[in-house]
């Protein structure tokens, strides 16, 4: 037996643009408001609880913020090159012989290969997985969603 707690919270969103590039298609930059909910898969702890929605919002809320209103970029995503100066952040895609430029404080260059859906939720997943509140006995796997809106999204599951 066990339950499924869930969680997707109202402000469990991110406004981000990007651009999403892989061997054969490009989608020039544009934007998503991004919404995250998380389940936890597993047995009540001693409290009854499989685990308290505030150890889940305290992780998941600065993690959101710290992605709202950002451009999204990969950094390792091999079509982009991509340069860190004192002030900005310049993207090159020799491909197709593109340049942007932006102030460094605008840009969030995560550790994922693209800024898909797919690479998001696991890149929220990784986070959470690492933390001890999910690292217990009765926890058995954890998944996060990410949607780019209410009808096209992706989920990441980790088993422990
Ligand atoms: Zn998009």
């Amino acid at each position: 037996m066990s339950y499924d707690l869930f969680l997707s919270k109202e402000y469990f969103i991110f406004s981000c643009s990007h651009i999403v590039i892989g061997e054969s298609f490009f989608e020039k930059l544009h934007g998503h408001n991004y919404t995250v909910q998380v389940n936890v898969v597993g047995q009540q702890s001693k409290d009854n609880m499989v685990v308290n929605f505030y150890d889940i919002k305290k992780i998941v809320q600065p993690l959101v913020d710290s992605l709202d209103h950002h451009l999204i970029l990969p950094k390792y995503n091999k079509h982009l090159e991509i340069t860190e100066t004192d002030k900005q952040v310049i993207v090159k895609i020799p491909r197709l012989n593109k340049e942007y430029e932006m102030p460094k404080e605008d840009v969030k260059i995560l550790p994922i290969e693209n800024t898909t859906v797919e690479e998001l939720s696991r890149y929220f997943t990784e986070i959470l997985k690492k933390e001890q509140k999910f690292n217990e006995e009765h926890i058995k796997s954890l998944k996060v969603s990410v949607c780019e809106d209410d009808r096209q999204g992706a989920t990441y599951s980790w088993k422990f």
